[in-house]
């Protein structure tokens, strides 16, 4: 059987439960899957008025039956009897070819940094970038270890730009999307003029283009190649160029010659751990934003007990929160050193289990057990059960129909898209994905 058959034929299990028997029957059944061009699937149908039908009323369903299904089908072409012409786009031929581009994040401004010896240099830096983008320092090459402000930095930026001049055209994105970009470029084959000039459009096209952990240019060569490009055309437009990286461009392997004279032209800006002021600043500047009120003596005991990063400190201080939302009880030393104690001596004791991955999303987000596995829909709800869902999957071997059952008795294609879905808003919501990761490190109590 040919693949594109095997690909429908799984969706149209989906299809069978999500359409009515009605509907299945005179319109589903009587599709024809004829091809697969890249990720889009061809069906064929008998008549022009069966392809309406379809494309106003079934469409959205057929989609998500082959997302459900895990077809990799992210598209679908209509054609009617013996013609070859896409029904669905007889008009048009601009259907975008890239993926969504990468938000910015609101909650990191320059307002939310604190400021210490480790990052005056990179805060000014970047002041002085985000007042004039294009005619202060370019490029701004920020590095520095992991966890040290470097992405929230450059969001700063961004938001400080788009608040001065709304109609500035700002890019963020990480080194791993631009990779990603390119590639879906390519695959498009040579030909396609029209990918191509998306991909120029989206990255050429701009006032600020932030690039975010550009030490994964490392071993890419045409990424490599492409980024020189968009490079020189921007720099020489007098647009302003950030990029950010764990290391010296020096220090990356292989990145040509070229590229690393590009990089260092403009201005370097290090960042280094925070001295332990810096830190406590830091663990109560976090803990206001989150609406909670802790002592120097807490603060400095986070410090003093985190390691040198600042990520690993909002774990600690998350991990005070979630213990005191747990013993319903005030913020002390005492709290927030047993709190740490037990999350140290806790270590791969614990046992997972479905229940304690459910109870601790449900603290996280303060709902109640009943919201959470019930079947209200609201988004203050939708999110973190589908979060939980994801959750489960990612940390629990265990099949697909039993984390159904425990997620309130929802059907396996329900937890598959609740993993899809959150797979996906973590690759272009900051928040949801700072929200995962917290949540997974207070799971796994790291
Ligand atoms: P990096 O990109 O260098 O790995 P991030 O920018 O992702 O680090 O920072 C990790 C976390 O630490 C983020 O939640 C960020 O808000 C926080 N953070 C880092 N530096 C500061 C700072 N100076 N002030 C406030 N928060 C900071
Ligand atoms: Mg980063």
């Amino acid at each position: 059987m040919e693949n594109y058959q095997l690909l429908w034929n799984n969706a149209l299990e989906v299809l069978r439960t999500t359409t009515s028997s009605i509907a299945y029957t005179t319109y589903i059944l009587k599709i024809t899957p004829v091809d697969l061009e890249g990720r889009k699937l061809v069906l064929n149908v008998p008549s022009e008025l069966f392809a309406k039908e379809i494309s106003t009323r079934l469409l959205d369903k057929i989609l998500q039956a082959l997302k459900t299904a895990e077809t990799g089908v992210t598209s679908v072409k209509i054609t009617v009897g013996n013609s070859t012409v896409d029904y669905l786009h007889k008009d048009d031929e601009n259907e975008p070819l890239l993926e969504s581009s990468m938000e910015i994040n609101p909650k990191y401004t320059f307002d939310s940094f604190v400021v210490g010896s480790s990052n005056k240099f990179l805060y000014s830096a970047a002041k002085a970038v985000a007042e004039d983008p294009g005619n202060n320092y370019n490029p701004l090459f920020i590095y520095g270890g992991t966890g040290l402000g470097k992405t929230h930095i450059m969001h700063a930026i961004a938001n400080h730009v788009k608040s001065i001049n709304k109609t500035a055209n700002v890019l963020y994105a990480t080194c791993e999307k631009f990779t990603n970009d390119l590639i879906t470029i390519i695959r498009q084959g040579k030909g396609s003029a029209s990918g191509t000039q998306e991909f120029r459009n989206r990255y050429r096209n701009v006032d600020v283009l932030i690039i975010d952990d550009v030490q994964f240019l490392a071993n890419k060569e045409a990424t490599q190649e492409e980024f020189f490009h968009t490079f020189n055309e921007l720099y020489g437009q007098d647009k302003q160029i950030i990029l950010s990286a764990d290391c010296h461009p020096r220090e990356i392997a292989t990145l040509s010659e070229r590229l690393k004279t590009r990089f260092e032209g403009g201005l370097m800006a290090q960042v280094v751990s925070p001295d332990i002021e810096t830190k406590i600043a830091i663990v109560q500047r976090k803990a206001e934003e989150r609406k909670y009120i802790i002592s120097t003596e807490v603060a400095t005991y986070l410090a003093e007990n985190g390691s040198n990063d600042i990520r690993s400190l909002e774990g600690l201080l998350n991990k005070v929160i979630f213990a005191s939302l747990l013993h319903e009880a005030p913020i002390t030393i005492g709290l927030a050193m047993e709190a740490i104690k037990q999350s140290v001596s806790n270590e791969n004791k614990e046992v997972m289990t479905t229940t304690n991955i459910i109870n601790t999303v449900c603290s996280f987000y303060n709902v109640s057990k009943n919201d959470l596995l019930g079947k209200k829909k609201n988004k203050e709800l939708v999110e973190p059960r589908q979060i939980c869902t994801y959750l489960i999957t990612e940390l629990m071997s265990i099949p697909l129909v039993t984390i159904g059952q425990a997620m309130g008795g929802r059907d396996h294609t329900t937890v598959i898209h609740a993993r899809n879905k959150i797979t996906e808003l973590i690759k272009t919501n900051p928040r949801i994905a700072t929200e995962v990761n917290d949540l997974k490190n207070l799971i796994l109590k790291k």
